[in-house]
């Protein structure tokens, strides 16, 4: 197979996933969705026509909900194809880099890495405590600078006095993208706003997470329109299913938002009960609580990770400060996080059992 492809593909590994490894499971707790799924009807008499390139109706909605301008929103399949499109847009194959700072969202790397693309890997440590000049010479020459704010799968934020020096201290020629899948488990720290007071910031969102619609592929680029003109000549020519457009432009209606609002404060209640009771669970050593629908933690034993899977209790493990121990786990409603629970209390079963 080699022999027809780049050197770059042929190296690299495709983004897995539980649902890409078909893991067997009962509780899904590994991909931060929300466990609130909607029950849509459609009815739609036009499938034979090609669709609005950008739904107008779809777009109104989204600009009034992030309270910015109708063209300073793209509308695209899914913020990971807001990711693609930036790195294609905005960089130079076999030429230019990205700057990510892990661990972070691992759809940064795998997306520049099809395009033949370096990553300047940076560290999240780094990103909370160099001061704006260390980062910026670490940054270099870096084409795009991914911040994932909160980050997953850590929880951590950076300030928007920091997000803003850091915008004005990049080159000329670098654009400061801010990922915030889950800014709605936070939504105090909203930076939608830097898009007016700055030409070099990008906000990604998506309709996957608190809205409760991953399963629809439906994302948002905001930024100012000059960026937004050069992305939309990369752009497919029908990138949104009109089926997409009609259930996105529902999940925007004034109930809706309200109704997502509920969720995510019961969700955001959870997760603060989730973090209490982890905290005194003797086979978690640390618990890095910070914001979005997910806790991540470190266990004492690793193997604690294979019980849960009998179990039929899918989490997402990660590598994370050279250890292997971590385990993210997405917030579920009560029965799912109740699974939890069981899970670490079988553990003192087990361990008892043993001696
Ligand atoms: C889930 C996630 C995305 C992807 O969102 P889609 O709209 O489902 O493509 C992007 N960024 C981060 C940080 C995520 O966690």
């Amino acid at each position: 197979m080699s022999k027809f492809l780049p050197d770059y593909i042929d190296k690299l590994t495709a983004y897995s996933s539980a649902k890409s490894e078909k893991l067997t499971g009962t509780t899904w707790l590994n991909a931060n969705e929300n466990p609130y799924a909607q029950n849509i009807t459609l009815s739609i008499d036009d499938l034979n026509r090609y669709p609005e390139p950008q739904p107008e109706a779809v777009i109104q909605r989204y600009a009034q909900y992030a309270k910015v301008e109708t063209n300073q929103v793209l509308m695209t399949r899914g913020a990971d194809e807001g990711i693609e499109l930036l790195i294609r847009t905005f960089c130079e194959s076999a030429k230019d880099s990205i700057a990510i700072f892990l661990p972070t969202y691992g759809m940064y790397k795998v997306s520049a890495q099809s395009h033949n693309i370096a990553i300047n890997a940076l560290s999240q440590e780094s990103l909370q405590t160099s001061t704006i000049s260390e980062l910026a010479s670490q940054i270099g020459d870096s084409k795009l600078v991914f911040i994932c704010n909160p980050n997953n799968p850590t929880g951590a934020l950076v300030t928007t006095k920091r997000l803003e020096n850091l915008s004005d201290a990049l080159p000329d020629n670098t654009i400061l993208v801010v990922d915030e899948a889950y800014i709605e488990f936070c939504s105090e720290y909203d930076n939608s706003q830097l898009i007016n007071t700055r030409k070099n910031v990008v906000i990604l969102r998506t309709l996957s997470k608190a809205f409760a619609l991953a399963g629809l592929r439906c994302g948002f680029t905001l930024a100012p329109t000059t960026i937004l003109s050069a992305m939309k000549k990369v752009l497919a020519p029908y990138p949104v299913s009109s089926v997409v457009a009609s259930i996105a432009k529902n999940a925007l209606g004034n109930d809706s938002i309200s109704s997502m609002r509920r969720q995510v404060v019961i969700l955001n209640k959870l997760k603060q009960e989730l973090i209490d009771w982890l905290k005194t669970s003797s086979h978690v050593s640390q618990v890095l609580s910070g914001e979005g629908n997910f806790v991540t933690l470190k266990l004492k034993n690793k193997q604690s990770m294979q019980v849960s899977s009998e179990m039929g209790l899918i989490m997402r493990p990660f590598t994370l400060f050279d250890s292997q121990h971590w385990l993210r786990i997405s917030i579920g409603n009560n029965t799912e996080l109740d699974q939890v629970k069981t899970w670490l209390e079988s553990l003192n079963k087990i361990q008892s059992s043993k001696r």
